[in-house]
């Protein structure tokens, strides 16, 4: 069996020749294969293609991809996004008293998944054009236990809850208080104690639009627990959230799960390790399909995914492994010194900053961890000379180019104009784009319209204006953020290749261990009272700081001895005391 997809965000039929169409041997023979709608678009009858893909090699914009699936798989099919749109084959298990993961790439369908498991959407099991209803969906599923998940869905007798994706929309349906928000949604009547267990207390009286990211995370996860459900769900709730909200964030989480179903879709895979019991792995390609596969207990299913095989399917579904190398705590290697700085003070307002001194050397890519609003964007932007210290002078200035953590799409116009803006020249560089522009996959997005970007786009494209403006000094915070868990390691290596070969310098502000792990020459650890008091110190090598961050969250890690990946301990657990009374929180 194949199937005819077109990605129809990427078709730019006004800029072809119909290449698709024009050149299928069907069509040729006067058979019409590929018709153009009214629209413009070209249509692809899949009963008459032979599946020989030549319009897929032909398109000039790689909007058409075929793909040939199992046959067995047909019988599969749960829901179809028109006739060549996206289609999502199986669904995971329904288990009670587990946190169920939801891992894969982006594009291959766990919003979707999410949608129809909450009753969001009524899958269509392929009838894209007719009425499904839900008693057809809970005939078609009556042999196994979703046919009576199902029923219970369309009888409202199972109630669902669900945090969305991208919180960053919340201030545009809701306009008030957190408060509102808070009461709206509280149908347990526990407003308070939720409120102050994820410490969103003094946030209650500000208006949601005001809010930063990582409350705004906070806030929707706090409205998704006040529900009285039988079955949550969490699409993404790491974002913008630091490690130890993280960490929270999945204690609660798991808590949750004793009573209720949970189901959560997740890319940090330390947290993802630590919160799910079981996982699904969703594998297949991006905007084309999506399989969900059968249920494995999550260190599995995390070793399975980062090796890109499932060995149970004998299914390859990346050509490459993501690996962890080792690296034994790094000595730092005598670079010369890119900006160096005493002790610094800065206060505004309410909040106060205090930096202890250290160098930055040329070429090293320092990871910054630490809670949110205690400093680390003020630090950048002294180095910059953007701000001046009360205390300490910053010997030399250098040129900062900067990726900020929230990524407001003000542009009106495409991705190819925004990026001519603003990197003129540079942007034709071969290495530019053969370092930034191909591994962050920008060719793909550049006829989109800016303001029409998913978060995961919106992503790539940042990374890529920062890491091609011209400094000496590049500062991104939080570039993970909406990213997969293979988009990540990718972008980890673009921004370490581009300072390896030009000589300049990153920080790096992450949440992700993984990522951190990955990326890091070396360092700086952020500390302190958010919004009221922060202390910075470093670079350390990665021993030191990750003991010494680690030691502030009051979490161990361990490798994992077939992927070497690093694990959180569970708290508690002999492994986890034993670590802590040595004193090695992350490398042992
Ligand atoms: P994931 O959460 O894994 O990133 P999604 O379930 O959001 O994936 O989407 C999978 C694919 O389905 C997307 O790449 C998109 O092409 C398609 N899709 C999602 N929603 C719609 C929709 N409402 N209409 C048409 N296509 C959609
Ligand atoms: P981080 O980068 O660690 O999240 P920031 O350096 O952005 O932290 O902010 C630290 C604190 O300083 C926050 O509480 C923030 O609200 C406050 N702050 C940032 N910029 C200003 C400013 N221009 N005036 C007053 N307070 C500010
Ligand atoms: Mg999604």
């Amino acid at each position: 069996m194949h199937i005819a997809v077109i990605i129809y965000d990427r078709c730019q039929f006004k800029k072809c020749n119909y290449e698709c169409r024009n050149y299928c041997p069907p069509v040729r023979m006067g058979i019409d294969t590929v018709v153009i709608t009214e629209k413009g678009y070209p249509r692809i009858i899949e009963e008459l293609c032979e599946g020989c893909g030549i319009c897929a090699h032909k398109c000039p914009f790689e909007a058409v991809k075929i793909i040939g699936l199992p046959e067995e798989i047909k019988e599969e099919l749960v829901h179809q996004y028109g006739e060549n749109g996206f289609r999502l084959y199986r669904l995971p298990a329904i288990q009670k008293d587990k946190v169920i993961g939801l891992l894969g790439p982006n594009g291959v369908g766990k919003t979707t998944t999410v949608n129809i498991l909450s009753g969001t959407i009524i899958p269509n099991l392929g009838n894209y054009e007719g009425r499904v209803t839900w008693d057809d969906v809970v005939r078609h599923f009556s042999s196994t236990t979703l046919g009576d998940y199902f029923s219970r869905i369309r009888d409202g007798e199972m109630k669902t809850a669900l945090k969305p994706q991208y919180v960053d929309k919340i201030p545009r349906v809701f306009k008030g208080k957190v408060k509102d928000l808070l009461s709206k949604a509280d149908e347990k009547g526990e407003l308070d104690e939720i409120a102050s267990l994820l410490e969103i207390e003094k946030t209650l009286e500000r208006d949601v639009d005001k809010l930063s990211g990582g409350e705004l995370q906070s806030v929707a996860i706090g409205a998704t627990l006040l529900k009285n459900a039988d079955v949550y769900f969490f699409d993404e709730p790491s974002s913008y959230l630091d490690i130890a909200q993280r960490l929270k964030m999945a204690k609660i989480i798991k808590d949750l799960s004793k009573e209720s179903i949970v189901f959560v879709v997740e890319h940090d895979l330390a947290i993802l390790d630590f919160l799910a019991d079981v996982i699904h792995i969703l594998y297949g390609s991006e905007g084309a399909y999506g399989i969900v596969s059968q249920v494995r207990a999550t260190r599995n299913a995390i070793n399975s995914y980062l090796e890109g095989y499932l060995r149970e399917e004998n299914i390859r579904f990346r050509e490459w492994k993501i690996e962890f190398t080792e690296h034994p705590p790094k000595k730092r290697i005598d670079l010369p010194t890119l900006v160096k700085w005493p002790y610094i003070e800065k206060s505004y307002g309410d909040f106060s900053l205090e930096v202890h001194p250290g160098e930055i050397k040329i070429g090293e890519v320092i990871g910054v961890v630490g809670p949110n609003a205690t400093g680390k964007t003020t630090f950048v932007k002294i180095l910059a000379g953007v701000l001046k210290p009360d205390k300490g002078k910053v010997e030399e200035e250098v040129k900062v180019s900067y990726k900020p953590q929230y990524i407001k799409p003000e542009f009106d116009g495409t991705v190819e104009e925004l990026l001519m803006l603003t990197l003129k020249e540079r942007m034709n560089s071969g290495f530019f784009k053969a370092e930034v522009m191909h591994p962050l996959n920008i060719r793909h997005i550049l006829h989109k319209e800016v303001k029409e970007l998913s978060g995961g786009e919106m992503q790539r494209l940042a990374i890529a204006l920062c890491l091609g403006l011209e400094a000496d000094l590049y500062l991104l915070d939080e570039p993970s953020a909406y990213l997969d868990s293979n988009q990540r390691m990718i972008a980890a290596k673009a921004i370490r290749r581009v300072m390896e070969n030009t000589g300049k310098s990153a920080l790096v502000v992450d949440h992700d261990v993984y990522f951190i792990d990955i990326i890091s020459d070396n360092i700086m650890v952020f500390e302190g009272k958010p919004s009221v008091h922060g202390i910075g110190r470093g670079p350390y090598d990665m021993r030191e700081g990750m003991n010494l961050f680690l030691k502030n969250v009051g979490i161990t890690f361990r490798r994992d001895k077939d992927s070497r990946r690093p694990r959180i301990n569970t708290p508690g657990s002999y492994t986890d005391r034993e670590q802590k009374r040595l004193g090695e929180y992350y490398y042992i």
